[in-house]
């Protein structure tokens, strides 16, 4: 058991100080006035430390292994799950300045990246090569790519080319005593026994801290079709989805969900222009990459019109110019809007099976109104991958836990996820239950036990193990 105790002047802080420059280590107000994080109102840290080399980074590690100091990894502070909360006593370790792409090698379509790269700068960066990072998520601007790997991050082309495990083929983490686990693995086959970097992608911080990452990049595509349709019922969407995949011939590449109540939000006056009247229960946004944009225009144009004829869309709208394409993708981006008019806002990332998805919906939205007749919910999100973005304004901020139940407590019997994308952070981890069972809960904890036996490590996220500090969190 290890305690909790003030840092800002402790004999350790000065030690710390010693392994990274001047810029390295931000106390007082430079902790303070920093972004807090999506939904967190301060950093509770004592010190932040910006470490630039993974050297810096071991080092850090070594000295707060021994002295049993809790310490917190941030990434680009936009996850939705408090991941990155921090308390008195902590150190948060920033990779802010860790923020170089290494190589860029053509030939075999990789990268080499710091964890610090902002998704978005490593996006644009790629344009000189014609290639492409596909992941991309409306947090571009400001996650890095370790955060992304640490939150397996999805996003809106997971349909076509899989989460951020997917991209990932190599990882340098270091663990909680310092040691540096370099798997820097560049080829897309390596069977060569257990696939450690696995251990690193989508466990929050809580396991290592991820230094370096080799990624896999993909053809940058060269035509790019979007429409906007409607529909009336929930079925012709799921349809939909399966007939524009098989037309379309591997170039569908975005399948998203936006419902009447999420759709009339950000469409009402002096908000985004409505492409469709705000009539329909529910919209999709599909849109294809591919190489020949008069012939991919063509087959997209096709498909569109075959689902019309079979029933499976009411109305579409084809975007003509990039200006029109990126009017459609903010309506379905903008969250602004739906945030500041449902209060208290709570935000869910589900995932459940397609078939499952408007018996879901009907279930969660029933019981949300038998409990708060006021409330409002809408359904959004990555649908084409069965996963369910839920914004729901009900109550007071004291009914988190009811207005949580109508939306978890309905995935049990489906075998649903209460995490599709987002983490589980301290955000989810009353519900963790829903979707691992007591030996996966029982195996989760081993590992992390095994990795970081003082439970330095982003304590008291996901899970409990029972080595938490004394004022330990959640
Ligand atoms: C507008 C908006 C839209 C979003 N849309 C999506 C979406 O479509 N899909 C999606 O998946 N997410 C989405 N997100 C959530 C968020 O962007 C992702 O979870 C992202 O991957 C978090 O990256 P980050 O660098 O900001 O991590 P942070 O928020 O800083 O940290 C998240 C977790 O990762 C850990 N971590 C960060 N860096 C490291 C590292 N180098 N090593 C080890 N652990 C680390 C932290 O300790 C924490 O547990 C969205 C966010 C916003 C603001």
């Amino acid at each position: 058991m290890t305690e909790a105790r003030p840092l800002a002047t402790s004999d350790l802080l000065c030690r710390l100080r010693e392994i990274v420059d001047e810029k390295g280590v931000l106390t007082g107000e430079d902790v303070a006035s920093r972004n807090p994080g999506v939904f967190m109102t301060e950093i509770g840290a004592d010190a932040i430390l910006r470490p630039t080399t993974t050297d810096q980074v071991s080092r850090i590690m070594a000295l707060c292994h021994e002295a049993g100091q809790p310490v917190v990894v941030q990434g680009g502070m936009s996850g939705w799950v408090r991941a990155t909360q921090t308390r008195p006593g902590d150190i948060a370790i920033s990779l802010e300045r860790m923020n170089q792409i290494e190589q860029v090698d053509t030939a075999n379509r990789t990268a080499t990246v710091q964890a610090g790269v902002i998704l978005e700068h490593f996006q644009d960066h790629l344009e000189q090569y014609d290639l492409m990072f596909p992941l991309d998520l409306g947090g571009r601007g400001s996650c890095h790519l370790g955060g992304n790997a640490s939150t397996n991050a999805g996003g809106m082309r997971v349909l076509r080319y899989g989460m951020m495990r997917e991209q990932v083929l190599g990882v340098e983490a270091v663990l909680a005593d310092g040691r540096i686990v370099s798997s820097l693995n560049r080829m897309i086959k390596n069977n060569t026994g257990y696939d450690l970097k696995q251990l690193f992608i989508g466990s929050e911080g809580s396991l290592g801290i991820i230094t370096r990452l080799v990624l896999r990049l993909r053809e940058q595509p060269t035509s790019s079709n979007t429409a906007l349709v409607c529909a009336n019922s929930f079925s012709q969407i799921a349809q939909l989805l399966r007939h524009m995949d098989g037309a379309l011939g591997g170039l569908l590449s975005a399948f998203e969900l936006v419902d009447n109540s999420f759709y009339t939000v950000n469409t009402s006056a002096g908000r985004h222009g409505a492409p469709l009247p705000a009539d329909k229960p529910y919209y999709a946004i599909i849109e294809a990459l591919g190489s020949n944009q008069e012939r991919d225009t063509e087959l997209f144009e096709q498909a569109l019109a075959q689902a019309a004829e079979r029933g499976l869309l009411d109305d579409a709208v084809l975007a003509n110019s990039e200006r029109a394409r990126a009017g459609i993708w903010e309506i379905r981006e903008d969250l602004e809007h739906i945030v500041r008019e449902f209060q208290p806002f709570y935000a869910f990332d589900v995932s459940l099976p397609v078939g499952h998805m408007e018996a879901y919906m009907e279930e969660v939205t029933t019981t949300l109104k038998s409990k708060f007749p006021k409330g409002s919910i809408a359904f959004l999100g990555h649908v084409g991958d069965g996963n369910l973005h839920i914004a729901i304004g009900a109550g007071t901020a004291d009914d988190r836990e009811d207005v949580e139940s109508c939306v978890y407590e309905p995935l049990r019997p489906i075998c649903g996820s209460v995490s599709a994308e987002h983490g589980i952070g301290l955000e989810k981890k009353p519900w963790l239950s829903v979707s691992r069972n007591q030996i996966e809960r029982d195996v989760m904890v081993q590992l992390k036990s095994m990795l970081d036996p003082k439970g330095i490590l982003n304590p008291g996220k996901i899970f409990d193990t029972g080595i938490q500090m004394a004022a330990g969190q959640g």
